[in-house]
């Protein structure tokens, strides 16, 4: 190891920053966010710092530095353009034996700045002990990617109740299995999507099992009773169109329920130990079923498992996440629902369609064109009306009887129609024509896939690209 990592408290300690460029005020932020006594020395400050100064009324001795600028500093930092100063700065300090930083040279520094991700109070710091400050930022990129963006809400929950799980379990293995089932439990998801009541409810509870657990003398790991299920919006296709969210909770999910909609490309993210179950339908069987998945869901969470149920697109749009949700409450199990990308948004965007423009379309209207008891039962002539993009989930079937139904209702004839297959995807194809022609345009096409169609003047805007 060639450096020890420390968190160093500076709080009110004095700290000296030699220079007064766009490299100290970097260095400064840092300090002040740390609480140092800081002062500055240089004979100019450029505008960054000056800014600092003047906000946090810093100090600054306007000369080149001394050697008695040393006197009584715990860290200096020596941020100027000149690496002889910087020298100097660091062989005094040095024999002094004070904390040095010469910034981006690690070879005149006793100490070096890691890059930081910063969810304080959690702070994880990354050095490649100088040798590539490149690779330690993309490191940290790809950290700030994983950790929760609310991580410092969860240590600041666990800490104002470290005394009183101290005080209710003397025993330190016993608190150690209530820490780790609380955070493998639904209770830190509560902390991160801001309702830490709940989390304090579901905390409570386990405390409260696993101090009764203790008075009698039982060793045994605290009842956490459920797992987490979280269900996911995947997008229409494109991995990348996943949120971050979603990239983090299936990152960390023991069991992965998904179905067609889902590119295999997006179960590759979860862990390879994890339990991937498919659920969903072929055409000739009807798979697990509705109920089939509610089951599946309760069961894994019940299991202490943290689940993750992959939709296409958006889980509330047209996916029957609200009977899943229902499902879990009647099971008494929580769930946070991670919205996606739905396929309206991926196709009109990889197809370069607007759905909204300031003329031509004041709204957009989201339908399903499947059929109940062989016909299509819409609100036609709503959907006729001028100046709205409509947008149409469904398969290729029932396109013609649809688009023919919007003319009977008044729709012009030469209103512009496009259908896009496998949006978002390699393969996505868009087939463009009017309400009248599209549908058989799309035969002769002989489009796959699922398909999703825009009908309104936007798609007359067309940018193919
Ligand atoms: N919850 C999903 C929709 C599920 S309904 C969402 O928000 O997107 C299924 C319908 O979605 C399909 O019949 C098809 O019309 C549409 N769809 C989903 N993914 C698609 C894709 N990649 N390309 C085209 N249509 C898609």
């Amino acid at each position: 190891m060639d450096y020890l990592p420390l968190f160093l408290d500076l709080n009110d300690r004095p700290c000296l920053v030699v220079g007064g460029g766009e490299v100290a005020a970097r260095k400064l932020e840092l300090l002040l966010a740390a609480g140092a006594r800081i002062e500055i020395v240089a004979p100019v400050l450029g505008a960054h710092t000056r800014r600092l100064v003047d906000d946090h009324g810093i100090p600054v001795q306007s000369r080149v530095f001394a050697a008695s600028d040393l006197d009584g500093r715990v860290l200096v930092i020596a941020a100027t353009d000149d690496p002889a100063v910087n020298r100097q700065v660091f062989e005094l300090g040095t024999a002094r034996n004070m904390l040095v930083n010469s910034v981006d040279q690690p070879a005149i520094s006793n100490v070096i700045f890691p890059a930081i991700v910063d969810r304080s109070p959690v702070i994880v710091a990354v050095s490649t002990g100088g040798r590539s400050p490149t690779l330690a930022r993309t490191v940290r990129g790809w950290l700030e990617a994983r950790l929760p963006a609310r991580l410092g809400a969860l240590a600041d929950f666990i800490g104002a109740r470290r005394r009183a799980v101290q005080q209710a379990l003397p025993d330190v293995p016993a608190r150690q299995r209530l820490w780790e089932a609380f955070l493998r439990g639904p209770g830190a998801e509560q902390v991160y999507r801001g309702d830490v009541d709940a989390a304090a409810v579901a905390f409570d509870a386990l405390l409260g099992g696993a101090a009764r657990a203790s008075a009698d003398g039982v060793e045994r790991r605290p009842d956490q009773g459920q797992g987490t299920v979280a269900l996911i919006g995947a997008g229409p296709g494109d991995p990348e169109l996943l949120t971050l969210k979603a990239l983090r909770l299936l990152q960390s999910a023991d069991v992965v329920l998904y179905d067609n909609l889902v590119d295999r490309r997006i179960l590759d993210y979860a862990r390879r130990d994890a339990e991937r179950v498919y659920v969903g339908k072929q055409r000739s069987d009807h798979g697990v079923g509705q109920d089939g998945i509610h089951r599946l869901l309760v069961e894994h969470a019940r299991a202490g498992q943290s689940v993750v149920r992959l939709k296409g697109g958006d889980p509330y749009i047209f996916g029957r996440g609200g009977e899943e949700v229902e499902a879990l409450a009647e099971a008494g199990l929580d769930c946070v629902v991670v919205p996606g990308i739905t396929a309206a948004l991926g196709a009109a965007s990889y197809a370069g369609i607007p759905l909204t423009h300031r003329e031509l379309a004041q709204s957009v209207r989201f339908v399903t064109g499947h059929r109940a008891e062989d016909r299509v039962n819409l609100d036609w002539p709503e959907l006729a009306k001028p100046g709205q993009t409509l947008v149409i989930y469904m398969g290729r079937g029932g396109l013609a009887e649809i688009l023919a139904r919007l003319v009977e209702h008044g729709m012009r004839p030469d209103m512009p129609a496009a259908l896009v297959a496998n949006a978002t995807l390699e393969d996505q194809r868009v087939v463009q024509g009017t309400v009248s022609d599209l549908a058989e345009r799309v035969v002769a096409a002989g489009v796959t896939g699922p398909t999703i169609t825009l009908v309104g003047e936007v798609v007359g805007l067309r940018r193919p690209g």
